[in-house]
């Protein structure tokens, strides 16, 4: 999915597959229930940092676990548990690697927030933030929105998001 969007076309039906709404749903709410530059930020390194804590953990958590490959003990826990448990711990070391991976990444998105997180804009422009999340994301519950829900579906051409 592009989150993006930006420069290219938006399609002409947004797909409605049940993740899709879900993705929908959740990113209307997190415009809704954070309409500001500043919260925004607050949110994402949040999102960002409590992933990291957790990935980390687990990764942790795996590693003294799982023996490096090429140690002794791995063909050794292979022979005694037989085929499958070998390919468990190829599973177990598949993942102790894509972990790693995630992390190394999460690392460097950390430092690119920073940048953006030093900005801080003045009252009017986060007015307009608060304005603008307001249209793009208003409460579902609003009668207004209900109203307009109910006359958009009699039309045949969806709205752009
Ligand atoms: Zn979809």
């Amino acid at each position: 999915m592009d989150l993006t969007n930006e420069g290219t076309a938006v399609p002409e039906e947004p797909c409605q597959c049940p993740d899709c709404q879900r993705f929908y749903r959740e990113h209307d709410r997190l415009i809704r229930e954070n309409p500001t530059l500043r919260q925004q930020q607050e949110l994402s390194w949040a999102a960002l940092q409590s992933f990291r804590t957790l990935a980390g953990r687990v990764l942790e958590d795996l590693q003294k676990s799982t023996p490096e490959p090429g140690v002794d003990s791995v063909p050794a826990a292979a022979a005694a548990g037989g085929p499958q448990e070998a390919s468990a711990q190829d599973a177990l070391q598949q993942a102790v690697s894509d972990l790693e991976n995630i992390n190394a990444h999460l690392f460097s998105i950390e430092a690119l927030m920073e940048r953006i997180f030093d900005v801080r804009v003045p009252e009017p422009v986060e007015q307009k933030f608060r304005e603008i999340a307001g249209e793009l994301a208003p409460d579902p519950l609003n009668a207004d929105r209900l109203r307009l829900n109910r006359l958009l579906h009699q039309t045949p051409d969806l709205p752009d998001r």
